[in-house]
């Protein structure tokens, strides 16, 4: 297998000029009409940025040169930065980016492969903060606090390089995409809509939004904005825990009424409602204090809340943390509760433990500014 290829992006400089990849279509199209340009060049600059992954002005070829030099004197094209690159033994590629800041964070493409050895699926696993606020006791990242918030162009070149990594590795593309890195999604939430305009523009990407997935550890409020929002991608909610004692003991979030189970509840009866769509739960087990009989059926009443699934994940036991891996026997006994609750319910094995890839192991080492 060829080795991934690494991004050729330039850093930009830290001035006062403005960052370009903060900005969508509509954002570039503002841009250059304040700057007394007809709005059709910001959908140049979106084809050069976005459909072909561009960051030199002097490269933008069919913009006139007075406007390329107006836009190097008061604006920049940052871009993030291989750090690192690793691929285990499972195939599954896992990056270290340097953001414009000088932060760093991880992206993971997951390839499903089949019986005859190829990738059908090609999954990159995004980051949409650096760290995370929500300090969830199981997790490496929570363990980070949080640290900055990525822009929509900062989560597209994640995708955008996963992508080149996809093509050069498995001989395809990028078919989904995950916000399950690093970070709580709906904490970047306009930046995330913004990325998941970009990444399903049909200049850009051209991904489906229904091979996109918004996951978020439950903020109420913001799954009620996700569903007036329509952007028709999936979401999945990191539930981890079928009542609202064990909850708020792993997941300090669950604690405020306002975020707690019974106003997840209502949030997700309200999306479910509005958008139509399946919700997924994201259920992690943890030996002794979620994986007993009365959990599974505590989470079988939970998911006929509204029309859903459940993604039972085994833990990747994390140094320092105090939680362990459930035992095979024990997963048994509470799938075999969920079928008969008339639950659906896939097992998801980890990947990429080898390097760290996997659920709750995203972290890295440096300290930021
Ligand atoms: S599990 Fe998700 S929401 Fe919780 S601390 Fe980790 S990254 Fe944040």
């Amino acid at each position: 297998m060829p080795n991934a290829p690494t991004a050729s992006h330039t850093v930009g400089t830290a001035d006062d000029r403005v960052d370009l990849k903060t900005m969508d279509r509509a954002g570039l199209e503002e841009f250059v009409a304040a700057h007394g340009a007809p709005r059709y060049r910001g959908e140049q600059l979106f084809h050069w940025i976005y459909g072909k992954g561009v960051s030199d002005f002097e490269l933008m070829s069919d913009l006139p040169k007075r406007m390329r030099q107006g836009l190097r004197r008061d604006a920049t094209v940052e871009a993030i930065e291989v750090v690192e690159q690793q691929q285990a033994a499972d195939q599954t590629v896992k990056t270290l980016f340097r953001l414009p800041s000088g932060r760093q964070a991880e992206t993971v493409l997951i390839p499903a492969i089949d019986e005859r050895g190829e990738a059908h699926r090609l999954t990159v696993c995004v980051s949409s903060q650096v760290g995370c606020a929500m300090g969830c006791e199981f997790c490496a990242t929570g363990r980070m606090g949080f640290r900055e918030n990525l822009t929509p162009g900062a989560i597209f070149d994640q995708v955008w390089h996963m992508n080149e990594v996809a093509e050069a590795c498995f001989g395809r593309p990028v078919t989904n995409v995950v916000f399950m890195g690093m970070g709580e999604p709906l904490l970047n939430y306009d930046a995330v809509l913004d990325s998941i305009d970009i990444l399903t523009d049909e200049d850009s990407l051209n991904l489906s939004a229904q091979k996109i997935t918004v996951s978020t550890v439950g903020l109420a409020r913001r799954i009620k904005d996700l569903a007036d929002d329509q952007r028709r991608t999936n979401l999945a909610v990191s539930l981890h825990a079928p009542d609202n004692e064990t909850r708020s003991r792993i997941m300090p979030v669950n604690e405020a009424e306002k975020t707690s189970l019974p106003a997840l509840k209502e949030a997700l009866q309200y999306y479910s409602r509005t958008t139509g769509r399946q919700i997924t739960y994201e259920y992690c087990l943890f030996k002794g204090v979620n994986d007993r009989e009365a959990d599974a059926r505590n989470l079988a009443e939970i998911t006929r809340w509204a029309p859903s699934k459940v993604n039972l994940l085994m833990y990747n036991p994390v140094e320092g943390l105090n939680f362990e891996r459930t035992s095979e026997e024990q997963l048994d006994r509470f799938v075999e509760v969920l079928v008969q609750e008339g639950v659906t319910v896939t097992v998801r094995r980890s990947r990429g433990q080898d390097i760290d890839a996997a659920c709750g192991q995203l972290a890295n080492d440096e300290e930021g500014g």
